[in-house]
């Protein structure tokens, strides 16, 4: 080297020391990586599925509602070792509209609980029903002579989520009542593939895989920031006793034009009790269902109770009714983008898997919750809880009901701005009758997509139906016969 050229090295000297630190800087970088990215992989890795330490689980699920319930099931049914824990001790309410949809009811008698249900007189299968449209066309008509079976049936949830806690116990499951998972994260120990989840009173658990059931309001997810957001939607409950009021069918749905996309609904009880409830679906501006908001729940609750023409008929002036109770809706998967991680899954309400036109909830739980149990399983004969196999999870779910979330926020958006479109189901079903009805229900309870309303032989028709309820409204002038006096 000349010494020109060490001079001209000296003149740079910033820039070369500059360059080595930032190489010196990305070697760190780069080994910390390696060495990161290496306990990445042990942790994402392969752990004997079928050996988990003394006094650990294969599966610690949190929440023993329809969703961790049945995945506790299906798990212990297969073998694997489960804890299944909840704050609450069975039964306990859960306030709901409690009307089952047939997906779950096929899951709830494989499980052997639809019978348990049944021989106990707990579950009362819709036949009559329908739905009164925002100007007020009512159709009611028989549905299971159609269907070859009810495409909902109601159920106390003290006894829906009791029996299913119980069957998944009697299963196998170690069902902990009272272990409420405290404000302290579970944590996943990476090199043991074991998590630990503490109780608020200072109990623990271990287990290979964590499941999040915990409901809307999430907790866990909240807290380990797998969901971000509170839930949008809210629903009412009241129950009013049996023989005090005059309903004659078994479950309508009433579209009050004020609150739509939302809705209200009877549910009849084998015992002649009747669940009221009002669903705020969550559309337009943030914060907003509609052009109502949370805040106008009680008062539209009540108001409908008091003044809604079809609702005050139905029930008569002399029915006891409970004071109004209201719960949290999570629809359309809302602030939960991904339901998997490494060793976890989260299912039902925790995850936001209620449907975003009807808020019903249940079957979706107890799919989710199906689904959840058997990607574990192939992960514990795999031995493999990485974030790739949990993901097989977000897969199936997406292919039994999520697929239809996106339409279903689609139809609620629809029915907003144009509430027409349901004036036009019911001319239609007032045209054809029991045979549209059905279709309709199938629809609503998830046994058909909603893009079944987009087949030309179905879309047609109603198309037709559009087309006179048009001219009904705008150009004969015929009057709204549903003034519910809410606004
Ligand atoms: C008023 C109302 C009406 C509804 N009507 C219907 C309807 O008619 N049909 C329908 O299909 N869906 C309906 N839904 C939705 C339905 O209730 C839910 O989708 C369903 O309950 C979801 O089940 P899940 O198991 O995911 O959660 P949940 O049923 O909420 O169960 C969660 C469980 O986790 C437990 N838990 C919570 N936190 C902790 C903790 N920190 N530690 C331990 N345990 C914990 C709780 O005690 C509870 O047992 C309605 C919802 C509301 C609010």
């Amino acid at each position: 080297m000349s010494a020109m050229d060490i001079d001209r090295l000296r003149e740079h000297k910033g820039v070369i020391a500059g360059a080595l630190g930032i190489g010196a800087a990305g070697l760190a970088a780069y080994f910390l990586y390696r060495r990161r990215s290496s306990k990445r992989v042990r942790s994402n890795g392969r752990f004997a599925g079928h050996a988990v330490p003394e006094g650990a689980y294969d599966v610690v699920i949190v929440g023993s509602g329809p969703s961790g319930a049945t995945a506790a099931f299906y798990l212990a049914k297969n073998g694997a070792k489960v804890a299944l824990l909840d704050k609450e001790t069975f039964p306990r309410d859960k306030y709901c509209g409690d009307a089952v949809c047939t997906p779950a009811l096929n899951i709830l008698e494989d499980m052997g609980v639809l019978k348990e249900l049944v021989d106990n007189n707990e579950a009362h299968f819709a036949d009559s029903g329908g739905f009164v449209s925002p100007s007020g066309l009512a159709y009611i008509g028989q549905s299971q002579e159609k269907l070859g079976g009810a495409a909902a049936c109601a159920v106390k949830r003290t006894n829906l989520d009791k029996r299913i806690a119980w069957k998944a116990r009697d299963t196998g499951a170690d069902l902990q009542e009272g272990f409420e998972v405290g404000k302290e994260n579970p944590v996943l120990d990476r090199e043991k593939g074991l998590w630990t989840v503490h109780s608020s009173e200072g109990k623990q658990v271990k287990g290979r895989m964590l499941v999040i059931a915990d409901g809307a309001t999430s907790r866990l997810a909240m807290q380990m920031g797998y969901c971000t957001e509170a839930p949008k939607g809210v629903c009412s409950r009241a129950f009013i006793e049996g023989g005090t009021h005059n309903v004659d069918f078994d479950g309508v749905c009433f579209y009050q034009r004020e609150s739509l996309p939302g809705y209200s609904a009877i549910f009849r009880h084998p015992n002649d009790e009747l669940n009221f409830c009002y669903y705020l679906i969550p559309c337009g501006k943030d914060g907003m269902c509609g052009d109502v908001s949370e805040a106008d729940l009680k008062r539209l609750h009540e108001g409908a109770l008091k003044s809604d023409p079809f609702i005050s008929k139905a029930i008569g002036p002399k029915a006891k009714i409970e004071r109004m109770r209201a719960a949290a809706l999570r629809l359309g998967s809302q602030g939960v983008p991904q339901s998997y991680d490494d060793h976890l899954i989260i299912v039902g309400d925790a995850a936001g898997h209620i449907d975003p036109l009807t808020g019903e909830g249940i079957h979706t739980a107890i799919m989710g919750g199906k689904a959840a149990a058997e990607t574990i399983l192939e992960m514990r004969a795999a031995g493999d809880f990485s974030a790739a196999s949990t993901s097989v999870y977000q897969q199936r779910w997406m292919q039994l009901f999520g697929h239809d979330f996106a339409y279903s926020k689609k139809g609620a958006e629809l029915i907003y701005k144009y509430p027409i479109l349901l004036d036009a189901c019911a001319n239609e079903m007032a045209r054809v009758g029991d045979k549209m009805m059905v279709r309709w229900a199938e629809v609503m309870t998830n046994m058909r997509p909603k893009t079944y309303f987009l087949r030309p032989d179905v879309a047609l028709p109603l198309g037709f139906a559009l087309l006179r309820e048009f001219w009904a409204q705008k150009v004969s002038g015929r009057p709204d016969k549903y003034k519910t006096g809410l606004i």
